[in-house]
């Protein structure tokens, strides 16, 4: 057989190793469970060399003997004090190629000689031969230096056919790079890159530090001269950072933090998605203007593109897909594990050299989108059963996802939820999957927080809770076999929606189905339903003469329901529409 070739993501936060195994690619666990090495080299209190985890505990102790982010100074003629002696780059990058050469031998159980390690596409011939030499200095002859977004363009389209343009968007813990990659039956090429790279997770890190610092400061106590305390709220932050990925808020609590006059400050904090995504909002304009840049260099548009691919734990961000799906109109991907695609990518390209056949990297994902209803705007109206999708298709799974969503009126008793799976902005085009309602609510006013979450596993069930925010009051149900295909009668139930839509503008009768701004007649009706309700609850701070007003469209439209007139219903509800608006405004 053989002699197996690795693949290795060399990073400046994280490295990886990762191998072809009968056919497939295994990223291989550093430890159980966790195949992320961290790029830090230290010494520790007895000399001896620690690597990864424990190197990484220690940088805020002891910066004096930790390195990190060493790839920065790759192809330099820096040297770097560790203890007592200095070292090249080279060096102290050989020592985390060393240790990811020893985890491949444990894991294939033979020796190792040779790999593919990764760099980025901006690197220079010196910092390239710089990487070279560090795999020579950890025994490693190199097969192959290639391109971080090439590798991560082939963790997605190994044995691609045809061809197309990817935009690989890169966005990791201290560096970021954008680059437009041409894929042309599996010759895969980078045509531009930019980037900046002292952009990445870490500053998103800083500017909550920074909340939480001048939050403490706010209370008379100062924590920056306080290295560990310091550390502890760079730790705080991460965290925080890594759980508003997956839900709308999160809570900072770090006890002890600090003294102030002999007792102990505590750090208590809640940090809010949208908050936090307007602290970073600066950032991510930078990484779009950057998209531009990179294109204008492969002289190409945003048209040209097929795609994008998310490389780099920071792109879990979800304001990052949105803002990318959003402002590029373009799919974006991210079924490989964005941390991981490098690393696969690499020994997608060993595979290769070594002459192992490799087939597309499996990975489970949903390939169906889950989400809720809620009221919002739909046609230029309020409309009940607007989408909200929780869960996207093609997200990897396991997965858990929640948001925050609002009541409505003041002392709203309950709240009812509705699980749905599609793509239609409207939910009454998607498949209920259940509901429940949750009661007892607080008497507060409206706008009370419910976060809703959906967690999803590998077996096809889905959990589902609602939790009153202030006071946890919660309830849940459980979905099987949302995975599966349609049930039968489900399937039924769609095909009868289709050809009953069809039915009814074979007969010519089209009008009568589809309203005023295209609405159909059961969004038709839920709006009308929702801004008569509205328009009664503003009855009462009404002026007599808009009383009237309101009182006289709320009956027409009321008996154009009754009599089913769906074309009746349109002039009053575009008039109350508007006397609401001004009411409002
Ligand atoms: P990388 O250099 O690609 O390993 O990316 C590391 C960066 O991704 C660090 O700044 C992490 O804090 C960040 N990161 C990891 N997971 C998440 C997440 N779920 N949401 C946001 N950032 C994350």
């Amino acid at each position: 057989m053989a002699e197996k070739i690795i693949g290795i993501d060399l990073g400046t936060t994280n490295s990886e190793v990762a191998v072809v195994e009968n056919g497939q690619v295994t990223v291989i666990d550093i430890t159980p469970g966790h195949p992320i090495l961290p790029s830090f080299v230290g010494l520790a209190d007895d000399g001896s060399i620690l690597v990864g985890e424990p190197a990484k505990n220690q940088y805020v102790l002891y910066p004096e003997r930790t390195v990190k982010s060493i790839k920065r100074r790759m192809g330099s003629a820096d040297r770097v004090e560790l203890g007592d002696q200095s070292y090249t780059p080279q060096e102290i990058s050989a020592i985390i190629l060393r240790r990811l050469k020893a985890i491949a031998e444990a894991h294939l159980g033979e020796p190792v000689h040779k790999a593919v390690i990764t760099v980025p596409a901006y690197f220079s011939d010196a910092q390239r031969q710089a990487t070279r030499e560090a795999g020579e200095i950890a025994g490693l002859e190199v097969a192959r230096i290639i391109n971080e977004p090439t590798a991560a363009a082939l963790s997605y389209e190994a044995n691609h056919q045809g061809h197309k343009k990817v935009l690989v968007y890169d966005l990791g813990g201290g560096t970021f790079d954008v680059s437009v990659v041409g894929i042309e039956d599996n010759v895969v090429e980078v045509l531009a890159s930019h980037g900046n790279n002292h952009l990445g997770g870490d500053d998103f890190d800083a500017k909550i530090v920074d909340h939480l610092v001048a939050h403490l400061q706010a209370q008379g106590a100062d924590p920056t001269a306080s290295r560990r305390a310091m550390a502890r709220i760079n730790r705080a932050a991460e965290t925080a950072k890594i759980a508003l990925s997956d839900q709308p808020y999160v809570r900072i609590e770090e006890e002890y933090l600090l003294e102030r006059d002999g007792t102990p400050v505590n750090l208590v904090l809640e940090l809010a998605r949208h908050d936090y995504e307007e602290m970073i909002a600066g950032y991510i304009d930078e990484t779009l203007e950057a998209v531009h840049i990179a294109l204008k260099g492969a002289e190409l548009t945003v048209s040209d593109l097929d795609e994008v691919l998310l490389v780099g734990g920071a792109t879990r961000t979800p304001i990052i897909t949105e803002r990318l799906e959003n402002d590029l109109d373009l799919e974006v991907r991210a079924e490989v594990n964005p941390d991981l695609c490098v690393a696969t990518g690499a020994a997608i390209q060993a595979g290769m050299l070594a002459g192992e056949s490799v087939s597309a990297v499996l990975v489970d994902i949903t390939p169906y989108t889950f989400g809720t209803s809620a009221v919002h705007e739909l046609n230029g109206m309020p409309y009940p059963f607007y989408y909200v999708p929780l869960i996207h298709k093609n997200t990897p799974i396991p997965v858990t996802k929640s948001e925050v969503f609002y009541t409505m009126h003041d002392n709203q008793k309950a709240v009812n939820v509705h699980v749905y799976q599609g793509e239609d902005q409207d939910a009454l085009n998607n498949i209920e999957l259940g509901q429940f309602t949750v009661e007892n609510l607080s008497k507060v006013p409206s706008g009370n927080p419910i976060i809703l979450q959906f967690a999803l596993d590998l077996n096809g069930i889905m959990q589902v809770s609602a939790r009153e925010k202030n006071t946890g009051l919660e309830k849940s149900i459980r979905i099987d076999n949302v995975l599966a295909r349609f049930a039968e009668g489900e399937l039924q139930t769609a095909r009868e929606r289709v050809d009953a839509l069809f039915a009814d503008v074979e007969a010519g009768d089209a009008a009568r189905r589809v309203g005023p701004a295209g609405a159909t007649d059961h969004q038709l009706t839920a709006q009308a339903r929702a801004l008569v309700e509205k328009a009664e609850r503003l009855l009462d701070q009404a002026s007599d003469d808009d009383r009237e007003d309101l009182i006289n469209l709320i009956e027409q439209i009321k008996d154009a329901l009754a009599g089913e007139n769906f074309t009746a219903l349109r002039e009053p509800m575009a008039e109350l529409s508007d006397l609401l608006f001004y009411l409002e405004s």
